[in-house]
């Protein structure tokens, strides 16, 4: 039924949007990609690469990084970097921009894990982990994002983790760092909405990478159990990871920040 009558006219409905021929296009963008060269950051890479991207991934070994940007193709390229020597990081921007001009897309996605009973994590221990997932996400973070801010455009992803999300055992200092980083997601995306910056996670569940077949295979009970609360059955590829980027980063996720976003296989709504 119709409560309007003839002195409420209803506002004019808001312009359509223009809609771009593939708003999921990345062609022209520069994205840098930290920890680019293996696992889940070599299948954003692969994935913002196809998407038409010019990636510039980061590690600590060179050689790990040259092949990968041989597999990677023309569009990528890379910078040795260790993200924890923090008063590197904003030469690192500085360098890649000089380079292979402004930045439009940073993903944070270098990351350590420690797993351990809480009580023996020394206070080091701790503080290692702090520092390379969380300590260096905001100090490269601030550096790309000033230079956004300044250019009134820009993508910030943070690659989170389901120890955000819930309780796993041993995984303390890690725990912590995501989940602060998760909590960062939100004051940067309120900070940064009115200069055009987003900034948005994603919340991968179990991926099948170097870094989790580790931990799984030591350990199958937490395999197991894993696998039971995944409702899809069966673990991620990092390339379900590199799509999910793509998509944030594109015009295509443009009313987007703020979010995390879980590719889990309903591992996080699981019973
Ligand atoms: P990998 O161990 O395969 O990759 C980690 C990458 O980070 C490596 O390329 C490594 O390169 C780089 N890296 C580590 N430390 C540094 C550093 N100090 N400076 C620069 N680069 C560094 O792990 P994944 O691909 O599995 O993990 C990627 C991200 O995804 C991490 O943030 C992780 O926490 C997250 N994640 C992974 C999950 C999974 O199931 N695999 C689940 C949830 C989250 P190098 O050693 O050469 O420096």
């Amino acid at each position: 039924m119709n409560h309007l009558t003839n002195d409420q006219a209803a506002p004019a409905p808001a312009p359509a949007a223009t809609l771009q021929p593939n708003p999921f296009s990345l062609e022209g963008q520069v994205a840098l990609i930290t920890g680019g060269g293996t696992g889940i950051g070599f299948d954003i890479a692969r994935c913002m690469v196809t998407a038409g991207a010019t990636v510039i991934i980061t590690g600590r070994r060179e050689a790990v990084l040259a092949e990968a940007c041989a597999e990677l193709g023309a569009g990528a390229h890379y910078l040795v970097n260790d993200v924890a020597d923090l008063p590197a990081l904003d030469g690192l921007v500085a360098e890649l921009e000089a380079t292979y001009g402004p930045l439009d897309i940073l993903v944070n996605n270098a990351g350590i894990n420690l797993k351990k009973p809480a009580l023996e994590v020394t206070d080091q221990e701790f503080a290692r982990i702090l520092h390379t997932n969380l300590h260096a996400v905001f100090a490269l973070t601030r550096a790309a994002a000033g230079r956004m801010v300044a250019r009134q455009k820009g993508v910030i992803l943070m690659i989170s983790s389901m120890a955000a999300y819930y309780g796993i055992d041993r995984v303390v200092a890690y725990a912590a760092s995501k989940s602060a980083v998760e909590g960062m997601v939100k004051v940067l995306a309120s900070e940064f909405s009115k200069h055009n910056v987003r900034v948005n996670a994603i919340a991968p569940g179990f991926i099948e990478t170097e870094m989790s077949r580790t931990a799984m295979n030591n350990d199958p009970e937490r395999r197991d159990r894993a696998m039971r609360r995944t409702p899809m059955g069966k673990f991620g590829q990092p390339a379900d990871i590199g799509h999910a980027a793509v998509f944030l980063a594109s015009e295509a996720a443009r009313y987007i920040t703020g979010a995390s976003l879980p590719v889990d296989g309903g591992n996080s709504i699981g019973f």
